[in-house]
Formats: C-alpha cells, sequence, structure tokens
C-alpha cells in the first residue's frame, strides 16, 4: 500500500514551514480530525476566514473527486512511462478521468521546472531569451564544452547529456502512440523532471512528490 507513507511526505513536503491556510496564508489554525473516508487526510480550520481544509486542499491532487491513493498510484504508474490506457485498466478507472489526471500532473510537474535553457550556438535557439527563457549556452566552435558560471567549482553550463536524452525520449514516447502537438510539451517537460531528479522507481515517485509538494 502506497497511501500512507506517500500521506506522510505530502504532508512533511507541504508543511515544512508549518501549517498555513492554502487560501488567505494564515498560520492560525486548529486541527480538526480526519476526512472520515480518507483517513490519512488530516483536516484543520482557519480561525481567521473561517473554512476548513486538509492536506491536499488547493493542491494538484485535488479535484476530479478522487482519493489520493489513486492519484498516487496513477503518478507512480505516469514515472513507470505506463500508458494513459493502460494507467485505466490497471486503476479501474474511466479512460477520460486517467486523461484529465495525467494531464493536471504533467502539467503541474513541468510548472515547478526552471526556466533556464541550456544549448549551444546553433543558430536556432539564438530567440530563446526573447521567446521569455532563461538562456545561457556554450560556443563548441570556440572550444568552449563547459562552463562554471558561479565559480563554485561546477561547471553548471553544458549539453553533454543531451544527446542520450534525445535517445531516451523517443522510446519513452512509443508506449503512448501519437501524442497531439498540443500535448507534447507536457510529455517533453515531465520526462524532463524524470531526468533530473535521477531517480527510478519508487524512488522516482517520491522524487515527483518533492518536485510537487516542496
Ligand atoms: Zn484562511
Amino acid at each position: 500500500m502506497i497511501t500512507p507513507s506517500a500521506s506522510e511526505r505530502i504532508r512533511e513536503l507541504r508543511w515544512s514551514e508549518g501549517i498555513i491556510c492554502p487560501r488567505c496564508k494564515n498560520d492560525d489554525i486548529t486541527r480538526q480530525g480526519k476526512d472520515e473516508s480518507q483517513p490519512e487526510r488530516q483536516r484543520y480550520f482557519c480561525k481567521k476566514c473561517r473554512r476548513k481544509f486538509d492536506d491536499l486542499t488547493l493542491s494538484v491532487f485535488s479535484g476530479h473527486h478522487q482519493p489520493l491513493k489513486i492519484w498516487v498510484s496513477c503518478l507512480h504508474l505516469m514515472s513507470l512511462d505506463i500508458s494513459n490506457s493502460q494507467i485505466a485498466q490497471e486503476l479501474d478507472l474511466n479512460i477520460s478521468d486517467v486523461q484529465k489526471m495525467t494531464r493536471q500532473l504533467r502539467a503541474a510537474v513541468c510548472s515547478k521546472q526552471p526556466d533556464v535553457v541550456l544549448t549551444d550556438k546553433y543558430a536556432i535557439y539564438s530567440k530563446m531569451k526573447e521567446w521569455g527563457y532563461g538562456y545561457k549556452s556554450v560556443c563548441h566552435g570556440a572550444g568552449e564544452y563547459v562552463r562554471d558560471e558561479d565559480g563554485d567549482g561546477f561547471h553548471e553550463v553544458h549539453v553533454n547529456t543531451m544527446v542520450g536524452f534525445w535517445s531516451l525520449l523517443r522510446s519513452w514516447l512509443r508506449p503512448h502512440r501519437g501524442i497531439s502537438q498540443e500535448m507534447l510539451p507536457l510529455y517533453l517537460g515531465f520526462l524532463e523532471c524524470l531526468h533530473n531528479i535521477r531517480k527510478r522507481g519508487k524512488a522516482a515517485l517520491s522524487g515527483l512528490l518533492e518536485v510537487l509538494f516542496r
């Protein structure tokens, strides 16, 4: 069973600086028992706006009326590159519900990714700044392959892992059989996140929860 540890982890991450009301950001709150159908969800009451909330209120796991264990299992299966139709079968859900959930999860993961793009000097990337991306490049033509910009001894600006990433992407997209142009950035962003957290299996799930709730 994934849920108890996942719910504890979410609580740790979401309230790492103390519990605050997700609506009015007030920290004068009281605990108010557990959710009847999902006892792992702690309930709270905000003394300022006088509304109740719980560990998941206004988080990526709220909405679509699914219990936490379904959300967490869905995220876990996504990290294993399982297609929407297989997730629907595994979790005994309607395919359209799964499509909405995976889209919501992918979008949330993508929104937490840093917007710094690292490239070589290929001309096609010259408009990245104009398009709103944080952008850094190395000039292979001038013999520059890595650069330590902040002087911490770590060469953070490079594109050395990108060739491997693109071949990984091809096999990653295969199970999903035809992704629309509109959805492609979400699939890319999700894989980018998994690539950046460098964890697989259950550890990947824990890394994704960290990305979503830290
Ligand atoms: Zn409040």
